[in-house]
């Protein structure tokens, strides 16, 4: 199959948007002006069931709805581009709109970028003392473009929030420097984008003599859901996976985090031999996704998932909380919801299964996992828990907040038992305070 695309400017000649409503396609115009929009004919051929528009799944992760923006900026939007507005003015008002959407949760760029020489190191993140994140530049795009993706301003011509890095020397210079970085993550965007060559570029020197300790390269991709032909026909396919081949005969771990959020990215003829293809070359692949309202929030579809990956031989990893960015009101479930499903999911299959971690929230102390709801003393509590940690020690320290059915991210909770501040609230605030944050050890 050949890699064919549609975005705004053309998606009215996909042959399937004619059994679309007027007011749909209006609704693709004008929230598709603020959100980025892409999508290919592999996802609009082979997972959207147009016979189950607007409600279906793959047709929701890919094309923009109504309800993704607020009714105002839905309003503010539709009336600029039916008043005939100029690009110039659609623009300003979709880079105001976005600008209130947090495009930058977390504090990612604040407080995740390192220093190397008294230098800001833009385009890598080290929030963990193991693993360090690449955004290479070339790979700031994707074979479709996700509606939920919570780097979506990467997409979204915001310049100034993007995180990119050029393969200059300089990232290996910096992990030379830090023995204490075991992992390496590449990510996006999609870094599968990329030519095989310019990955490669990226790539190689982790595999120098110099850097024994980086035992683990990760590649954090969707494009076995999205694209699966990236491993099986296009050009440079055979040079991707002879370039896995190379890294597992380094002897470092391969690993693929793929991005499944629907059991029906699972079901191709293509995925199944991508992923077969993709094993053959030695990398192991680890599944995570989000829980999305109006996507995959059941337990039913993450039975389903998980299972039809592990027969895949597929590793569950993580199922995410969706960050509180972008559309997060068209996505988000209550904390409460998202462990419930989580818990019947993880119920009803076995201990294969239940290496998936969750529901997981990437936040500015960490990665906290909302382990339950329970009473403690009388009071209704949520019990958290940090998988990763700013500081290291701060993992698997166990920890309460007051319950609140409401909530949907972290920053919603107060700590329980009417104190003022999480166990960690003071070190955190020093480390922010200092700008010393990206590793949270000397
Ligand atoms: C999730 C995450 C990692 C990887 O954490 P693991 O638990 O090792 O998978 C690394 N850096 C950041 C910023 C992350 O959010």
């Amino acid at each position: 199959m050949q890699y064919k695309s549609y975005s705004l400017q053309n998606f009215k000649t996909i042959p399937q948007i004619k059994n679309l409503t007027g007011q749909q396609i209006m609704d693709i115009e004008v929230v598709g002006s603020v959100l980025p929009f892409r999508v290919n004919e592999y996802v609009v051929e082979n997972l959207i069931d147009w016979d189950n528009v607007p409600e279906d799944p793959a047709f929701i992760s890919s094309f923009p709805h109504r309800h993704m923006l607020l009714e105002k900026d839905y309003e503010q939007m539709r009336a600029l581009i039916e008043a005939g507005a100029s690009d110039e003015s659609i623009k300003r008002s979709a880079d105001e709109i976005r600008l209130g959407l947090n495009p930058h949760p977390a504090g990612q760029i604040e407080y995740n970028t390192p220093l190397y020489k008294g230098k800001k190191l833009l385009g890598i993140q080290h929030k963990y003392s193991q693993t360090l994140l690449i955004f290479p530049e070339q790979g700031q795009s994707c074979h479709s473009f996700c509606t939920f993706c919570f780097r979506w301003p990467q997409f979204a011509h915001m310049d100034e929030y993007k995180i990119a890095t050029p393969e200059n020397g300089l990232i290996h210079q910096y992990i030379s420097d830090h023995p204490e970085i075991t992992d390496v993550l590449i990510t996006g965007g999609d870094p599968l984008i990329m030519k095989t060559e310019i990955l490669a570029g990226y790539i190689e020197p982790l595999l120098s003599r110099e850097l024994p300790h980086v035992r683990n390269i990760r590649i954090g991709t969707r494009a076995l859901s999205w694209w699966p032909y990236r491993f099986l026909t296009d050009d440079d396919a055979d040079d991707l996976l002879n370039l896995f081949g190379k890294i597992h005969r380094s002897g470092k771990h391969l690993a693929l985090m793929a991005n499944f959020v629907n059991p029906v990215e699972l079901e191709t003829e293509a995925v199944k031999e991508a992923i077969t293809r993709v094993q053959k070359a030695g990398a192991i692949i680890r599944t995570q996704a989000p829980l999305l309202k109006n996507i995959n929030a059941s337990p039913e579809v993450w039975t389903e998932m998980w299972k039809k990956q592990v027969s895949l031989n597929c590793i569950p990893y993580y199922m995410f909380v969706a960050r509180d960015t972008g559309a997060k009101h068209f996505f988000s479930v209550p904390l409460v919801e998202a462990w419930q499903i989580y818990r019947q999911a993880y119920q009803s299959v076995s201990g294969i299964c239940r290496t998936v971690r969750g529901p997981s929230m990437s936040c500015m102390p960490g990665k906290v996992q909302v382990l339950g709801v329970t009473r403690i003393g009388g009071e209704k509590v949520f019990a958290l828990n940090m998988i990763q940690a700013r500081n290291p020690d701060w993992a698997l320290r166990p920890f309460f907040a007051a319950y609140d059915e409401t909530a949907t991210w972290f920053d919603d909770l107060k700590p329980a038992f009417g104190e003022d501040r999480f166990f960690f609230s003071d070190e955190l605030d020093g480390m922010l305070e200092s700008g010393e944050t990206w590793t949270g050890y000397e």
